[in-house]
């Protein structure tokens, strides 16, 4: 059985405004085994929304709608459903209490268009949200099953799972999907696929995609099969071959994050770090606090913006920054080394570079970071040429920095 999601709401059609709801559905019906064929966004507007819905019908089995079922004028969905269905909307007396008793126990009085929300077309069966006032709805029409939940993330999510996953699990596709993806960072796309593509050819059951993201390329397989051991033997046995191909550049097999596993391979082997940053501005810092329980490794980081900090947080000596400018080799090793040894960390970090778009030159252009490791074992400068904007410049520096950290502590 596939399925169709269509995401009701104007706002949705804004700059401002994500589909969320869509993503959280596709991986608990995939998870069913339900493949997710179609989405489409579309505004409160009747005429625009009846026509969707009208395309969804002729040709997904599962149609689920998602908001426009609140009090108001423009929420549309639940007439829209009804009409094009031919279902006449009726009230429901419970749901009406319900709706009634909510508002008592708040102590406000009802405005009457809430009560809208008790009406569900004819030959319908309502879901009980829990945490708010619109039910779901789950009409049975002709050859389509269609499921209408409201809009906000934390009523459609719990609703969908004790509603709706245990009536289409009974309604039993039988199947699962599931995705493997493996994240890799130090290879660009091009040299990544030439590498796999031999291997995953051959195989329509996962199927492959390569994504280039910032800072990282990542592989996601997606197999399809009757039962999870099945699905899990699938992914092996493509997976296991490009994660044997690609083997160190892997980085991220369960989706976490380059920081993520940087973390726990500082607390596996005890290491504490400490960074000293210029043209990353505490991005570094940023993000390997992203990590929850960062505290037993990370104890801290300056940034060093201006020559005069760099001398004086980080103890690199005048001199150096007089002889090879700030954005050297020298100036990154003393920054890594000034920080490790103030900070007392076993593993310190110096980043210096030109972000861009101003400041390059012949010589020095945009793009030039020095990223310098220090640890007991010495010293360890790189010397990078990023391409791209101040944004994707400062994150590569810093998705190379931990890089270096993993390579560093993995061996
Ligand atoms: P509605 O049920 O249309 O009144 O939507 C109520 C609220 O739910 C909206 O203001 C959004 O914040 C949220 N919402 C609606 N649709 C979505 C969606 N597809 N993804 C994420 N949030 C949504
Ligand atoms: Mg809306």
């Amino acid at each position: 059985m596939d399925a169709e999601i269509i995401a009701v709401g104007s706002e949705l059609l804004t700059p401002q405004h994500i589909d969320t709801n869509s993503l959280h559905l596709t991986e608990k019906l995939n998870n069913l085994g339900i493949l997710v064929r179609f989405k489409t966004i579309v505004g409160d507007s009747t005429d625009d929304l009846a026509g969707v819905f009208r395309a969804a019908l002729g040709r997904s089995p599962l149609i689920i709608l998602t908001g426009g079922l609140g009090p108001t004028d423009d929420d549309l969905t639940r007439d829209v459903v009804a009409k094009v269905l031919e279902r006449p909307l009726h009230e429901i007396g419970e749901l009406r209490q319900r709706i009634q008793q909510r508002y008592a126990r708040l102590g406000r009085p009802m405005p009457q268009n809430n009560l809208r929300q008790a009406q569900v077309p004819e030959g319908a069966e309502w879901l009980e949200n829990r945490n708010g006032t619109a039910p779901g709805i789950w009409i049975e029409h002709k050859d389509n099953i269609i499921i209408l939940l409201p809009g906000p993330p934390r009523e459609l999510e719990p609703l969908f799972e004790s509603t709706c996953v245990p009536r289409l699990e009974r309604l039993g596709s039988g199947g699962r999907i599931k995705t493997r993806v493996y994240k890799i960072v130090g290879l660009p796309e091009s040299e990544v696929d030439q590498l796999i593509a031999p291997l995953y050819r051959p195989f329509t059951n996962p199927t492959t995609t390569i994504l280039a993201s910032l800072g990282s390329i990542e592989i996601h397989l997606r197999a399809r099969a009757a039962t999870d051991r099945e699905v899990e033997t699938r992914l092996a046995e493509l997976g296991d071959k490009i994660e044997l191909a690609l083997g160190d550049h892997v980085y991220s097999t369960k989706g976490e994050s380059l920081e993520e596993v940087v973390g726990m391979y500082l607390v596996m082997r005890q290491r504490t770090i400490a960074v000293a940053e210029s043209c990353t501005g505490g991005l570094l810092a940023e993000r390997l606090t992203r990590i929850s329980g960062s505290s037993t490794y990370f104890l801290g980081g300056a940034v060093c913006y201006t020559n005069e900090m760099k001398i004086r947080w980080a103890g690199v000596p005048a001199e150096l920054i007089q002889i090879h400018g700030a954005v050297s080799q020298s100036v990154a090793q003393a920054l890594a080394e000034g920080v490790r040894s103030r900070a007392g960390s076993s593993i310190g970090l110096g980043i210096t570079g030109i972000a861009g778009p101003t400041g390059g030159t012949q010589e020095k252009p945009v793009g030039l970071v020095f990223i310098a490791l220090a640890d007991e074992r010495g010293t360890q400068v790189r010397e990078f040429h990023f391409p791209g904007d101040r944004d994707r410049v400062r994150y590569w520096a810093t998705q190379m920095a931990l890089e270096m950290v993993r390579r560093r502590i993995r061996d």
